[in-house]
């Protein structure tokens, strides 16, 4: 598959060619050996913690919440 190119129009734009998104914001929780990072998909790293609820609750107060 792959050889048809043309049966559509592409001309118009997709929104979100994949990768990370700026502006949004999605959080999780990465273990680096006794710590835990909280991460982001806009490129934000929280500090390491030894708890890994703490590294949570970074992410939540990054996002906001
Ligand atoms: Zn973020």
């Amino acid at each position: 598959m792959g050889a048809d190119t043309a049966a559509a129009d592409s001309s118009a734009p997709e929104p979100g060619g994949g990768g990370p998104h700026p502006g949004d914001h999605h959080t999780s929780v990465v273990e680096r050996g006794a710590f835990a990072v909280a991460l982001c998909s806009c490129g934000w790293k929280g500090p390491a913690r030894r708890a890994r609820d703490r590294a949570r609750r970074d992410a939540g107060e990054h996002t906001g919440g």
